[in-house]
């Protein structure tokens, strides 16, 4: 395995060594979704990770390559009659764009989460939970690879209206000035570690100022552990992001490395340890991530196993998400009661130490809502849930209700229980203000 990063394309992973081996009717598929969702991987992906002995069941090769349900047959079938009779470019990326706009390419309503300063809208910048803001950084708006069920899909697709950055590290500033209720910045994307040490100092330094002593943590979203760890261990700036770790402790600031991994074998390289040792010899935590999948690690089995590895390898479990309603959802998409099955089962099997993981939990337009469990309740079975966060701080941690729905995938198609018209928080809700995400009139 070569540590020097290549990454592979729609128009050139014809050239992997081992697609040799691949069968004709994946390739087609990987040909005709590949045009509608973004699809990049990488030669540690392909060397380290992938099983090429079992790709038609390997959860790497399907969490990279597009994979024929991904898109709608009916969707597939455009696209695909589009390439047999040669269609011109301009008609397959008119189809494909069509498409696209069908997939919810935004969802929970992240635009309302982007604030203002003065008349200034801060496309890089979302801000819902008072403590907590995030920052897209323009150069880190891409990823070592592509995740096939990536909500931030479109920032990868050239839907370029729909894409959340910025890079005037002025205008975070003054707006951290602003508001000293923010306790966390977390950087996002994309990844902000494809940034180079250099351009991810620019931005991080300036937080370490006396002024900002209101910021104690800093976040960073990556997925580089699971798909580049060589990010930090052997590329030519490695020890220089080693060293601004090190100097964000040093200041006093907590420094936390959100990864998502989401299967146990991402977990399990020499590269991926040696990384995660070094970043925590930094004084760093990891804490762990990920969605909940179908076809990728919808067995409790696997999950009791990668929070036992993650505590092995001294990184901390954090969350299990649902899988967001976008893209390729009707691929990986699993009935909420499902969900709860496989985190309690998964949570029954370890020990206190992985308990630190919740889940599994929603990422609604009106905050993190957690399935707390299935339960009859004066003879009506409903879904019971909490907010972890919420717009407003006053929601988190009221249990509320919803009806029972065998098949509901997502918060949206759940109604309240008990006769209930609205849900406890919508009336609230309804009255965002526009211009301060967290605020109501
Ligand atoms: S690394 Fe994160 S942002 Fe990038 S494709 Fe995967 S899920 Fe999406």
């Amino acid at each position: 395995m070569s540590n020097h990063l290549k990454f592979y394309t729609l128009h050139n992973y014809r050239t992997i060594p081992q697609i040799s081996s691949v069968s004709d009717d994946l390739i087609r598929d990987v040909e005709i979704v590949g045009r509608v969702l973004p699809f990049k991987t990488n030669n540690y992906v392909i060397d380290e990770l992938i099983d090429w002995s079992n790709v038609e069941n390997d959860p790497i090769f399907t969490l990279n390559f597009p994979r024929k349900g991904m898109l709608e047959k009916k969707h597939y079938g455009t696209i695909e009659k589009l390439i047999d009779r040669d269609a011109s470019k301009e008609e397959i990326d008119a189809k494909v764009q069509e498409i696209r706009l069908t997939l919810n390419p935004n969802p929970a309503g992240q635009e309302h989460n982007v604030p203002y300063l003065g008349e200034i809208k801060l496309k890089g910048i979302q801000h819902k939970y008072p403590e907590t803001v995030l920052f897209f950084p323009s150069q880190g708006q891409t990823c070592h690879a592509y995740c096939t069920f990536c909500f931030r899909w479109p920032q990868f697709s050239g839907m370029n209206e729909l894409k959340f950055a910025m890079k005037e590290t002025d205008l975070l500033l003054k707006y951290l000035r602003l508001h000293t209720e923010v306790t966390d910045i977390l950087f996002t994307g994309g990844d902000p570690m494809v940034m180079s040490a250099a351009t991810l100092e620019a931005y991080i330094r300036p937080l370490l100022a006396p002024e900002f002593s209101h910021i104690h943590s800093i976040r960073i979203g990556t997925k580089s552990l699971a798909y580049w760890p060589y990010r930090y261990l052997t590329d030519k700036d490695s020890d220089d992001i080693i060293r601004l770790f090190e100097d964000v402790m040093k200041a006093g600031k907590n420094l936390s490395i959100q990864a998502h991994f989401n299967h146990p074998v991402e977990l399990s390289t020499k590269a991926v340890e040696q990384a995660i040792g070094r970043i925590r010899s930094t004084g760093a935590q990891i804490r762990v991530q990920s969605p909940l999948l179908r076809h990728i690690n919808d067995k409790p089995e696997l999950w009791a196993e990668k929070w036992r590895k993650e505590v092995d390898l001294g990184c901390i479990p954090y969350y299990m998400f649902i899988a967001r309603d976008t893209g390729a959802k009707h691929y990986f998409e699993l009935p909420l009661d499902k969900c709860w099955q496989i985190f309690r089962r998964a949570y029954s099997k370890v020990s206190g130490l992985c308990r630190t993981v919740r889940g599994p939990s929603m990422s609604d337009d009106a905050g993190k809502i957690q399935v707390l469990g299935v339960q009859e309740i004066r003879g009506e079975k409903v879904y019971v849930l909490r907010f972890i966060q919420g717009r407003n701080p006053k929601w988190v941690d009221v249990p509320f209700f919803a009806e029972y729905d065998p098949k509901a995938t997502w918060f949206n198609q759940l109604k309240p229980a008990f006769g209930e018209e609205k849900f406890f928080f919508e009336e609230q809700k309804s009255k965002l203000k526009v211009t301060k995400p967290f605020l109501f009139e």
